[in-house]
């Protein structure tokens, strides 16, 4: 592990700038978007952003037919991106290898520092934090960042930049563990303290089915979970002569599931709703071993119909056998 001062990062950003798009969180009014660096000085503070960032690997409405871009570089990115990152990567460049997946995109992760009021990670088991799946991620210590390489493009970097860089103390690492602890007692005492267990939710939604359809009363279709969902990936084509254009798709639109010759066995909004618990927590982790829920809370934050998934999961959790 290496220590960046704080005074050296925009001096690190601007020499990853030179070969590469930047983009990172930008805040305003308390949520974080993603924008592209134009020079100007940013922090990796806060928590996830609105979209997640798996619209940069497969950007919706994109033309698969121009595919000229410069590499890019993600700064902030956050644990429940690359959760939902490493199960992408499993359905996209697993074969047959999606050749429109963008390989050319590195992730340094930064460990949130605060927790939007929706995000459950922590209660669903997981850390709000990067464990793995980034170049380098960035943790805080007091006076600047410790950095992790987590790929041999991430060591290079520090190897590359390392007048920047100096070896992180013990004393510095375990500054890293104060915060992180902090922020994950902030997400689960917004959680009430509660303790989803994945495998307990696969085993016991088929039998609640009554449990969802009460949800599914609220449902409009709109397919807002879906599309901000950094682990859902299903997505359509639409092909011209010149273009291919790729749509994000969802399970939650009532023609999702219809066939040739018009058969459609999820009409019916309670088996769509279903269908989408089905496949995070059942078929996700049976096919790819890698459950499709990394708690972000987004799915919460954008329903139309006031639904929140974790009431849910939590309910489902609680039924009984
Ligand atoms: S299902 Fe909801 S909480 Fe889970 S990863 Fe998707 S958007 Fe986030
Ligand atoms: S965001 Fe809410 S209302 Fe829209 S499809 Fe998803 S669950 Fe239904």
């Amino acid at each position: 592990m290496k220590f960046l001062k704080k005074e050296n990062f925009e001096a690190f950003a601007k020499k990853i700038s030179r070969e590469n798009d930047i983009f990172y969180p930008e805040q305003t009014n308390g949520s974080y978007r993603w924008k592209k660096n134009e020079g100007e000085s940013f922090s990796l503070e806060g928590h996830r952003t609105v979209l997640p960032m798996k619209y940069f690997f497969f950007p919706p409405g994109e033309n698969l037919k121009e595919k000229e871009r410069k590499p890019a570089v993600i700064f902030g990115a956050r644990g429940c991106d690359l959760r939902g990152l490493a199960l992408l990567k499993k359905i996209y460049l697993e074969e047959p290898e999606d050749i429109y997946f963008r390989k050319d995109i590195l992730i340094f992760s930064a460990d949130c520092t605060s927790a939007h009021k929706d995000c459950f990670c922590a209660a669903l088991g997981d850390e709000p934090w990067a464990e793995e799946g980034f170049d380098l991620n960035f943790s805080f210590a007091r006076d600047g960042y410790i950095v992790e390489a987590g790929s041999d493009k991430g060591s290079e970097i520090l190897k590359n930049n390392s007048g920047l860089f100096e070896d992180a103390s013990n004393a510095r690492k375990r500054e890293i563990l104060e915060v992180r602890q902090k922020t994950k007692e902030t997400v689960l005492k917004q959680n009430g303290g509660k303790n989803i267990k994945p495998a307990v939710i696969a085993e016991k939604i088929e039998k609640n089915t009554d449990v969802l359809a009460k949800y599914a009363e609220d449902c409009v279709s709109c397919g807002a979970c879906t599309n901000v969902c950094p682990a859902c990936f299903c997505f359509f084509l639409s092909e011209g002569e010149n273009n291919k254009i790729r749509y994000s798709d969802s399970c939650q639109y009532p023609g999702y599931a219809r066939v040739a010759g018009g058969a459609n066995p999820r009409k019916e909004m309670t088996p769509r709703f279903k269908h989408r618990f089905l496949c995070k927590f059942f078929y996700r982790p049976a096919m790819q071993e890698i459950k499709g829920c990394t708690g972000c809370g987004r799915c919460i934050d954008g329903c139309q119909g006031g639904i929140n998934f974790m009431d849910v999961l939590a309910d489902i959790a609680g039924a009984a056998e």
